[in-house]
């Protein structure tokens, strides 16, 4: 394979990003987005001249609602493999997956409420993965010089992309307009800081963050010292 013919796209699809690599007869998806925009999957399709049946493979960075919002008629569409975290596997077998904690009052409060109010609302539809990850996944089978890797700590089984010196990365890390890096939303922001200290010694460049445009990782750097002394 030619890993410079590999493109990545990243796209909004309600809220939240989805992320295509073009790579011919074996492209990926990556996040499926919030449902009802399911248009902007054959859009793109088209754009790249992609035929449903080329996408080979679709990756879960983890089972929240707004990154499998689409997940089972893109997988009906195209017929590709889905790949999620051997730890989020049942969640989105059973079509739950608890509620997040808010990392400051604000969304705490938002986090409480949910819970009492709608206990469903960050959930999945069930539906059965084929392929699971239980620590590292080779892409090279699919003709991409990259691999998954776990990233625990917005949910137990979130899982990145990583190509070269770039990162997919999910909701491991974010890029709001308002300068937020580190999710509001994390079941263990302790683990998620490790997460971060990790991916930065493994010398990542560039992330594209599962809500926001893509940034380098500097700006997450001087995100983390700010959360260090908070949480650590
Ligand atoms: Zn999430």
């Amino acid at each position: 394979m030619n890993e410079t013919n590999l493109k990545i796209i990243s796209t909004r699809v309600g809220y939240s990003n989805s992320i295509l690599l073009v790579n011919g007869s074996n492209s990926i998806i990556i996040d499926t987005g919030v449902r009802g925009y399911f248009h902007n999957f054959k859009t793109q399709l088209n754009q790249f001249n992609l035929k449903p049946t080329d996408i080979k493979l679709i990756i879960l960075t983890h089972t929240h609602y707004d990154h499998t919002g689409n997940l089972r008629p893109l997988a009906e569409l195209t017929g590709a493999k889905v790949l999620v975290h051997k730890n989020e596997f049942e969640n989105l077998k059973n079509g739950f997956i608890k509620i997040p904690t808010g990392q400051g009052t604000y969304s705490r409060l938002i986090s409480k409420l949910g819970r009492i109010v709608y206990p469903k609302y960050a959930s999945p539809k069930p539906f059965v993965a084929n392929l699971i990850n239980e620590n590292e996944f080779d892409l090279r089978e699919f003709g991409i010089e990259g691999k998954i890797i776990s990233t625990p700590g917005h949910t137990e089984g979130s899982q990145s992309v990583l190509l070269g010196k770039i990162l997919i990365s999910g909701d491991t890390f974010i890029n709001l307009p308002n300068g937020i890096i580190f999710p509001h939303f994390a079941n263990n922001p302790k683990m998620l800081l490790e997460t971060w200290q990790k991916l930065f010694d493994m010398g990542i460049e560039e992330i594209y963050p599962g809500h926001g445009k893509p940034l380098q990782v500097e700006k997450a750097m001087e995100e983390f010292e700010r959360w260090r002394k908070r949480i650590i």
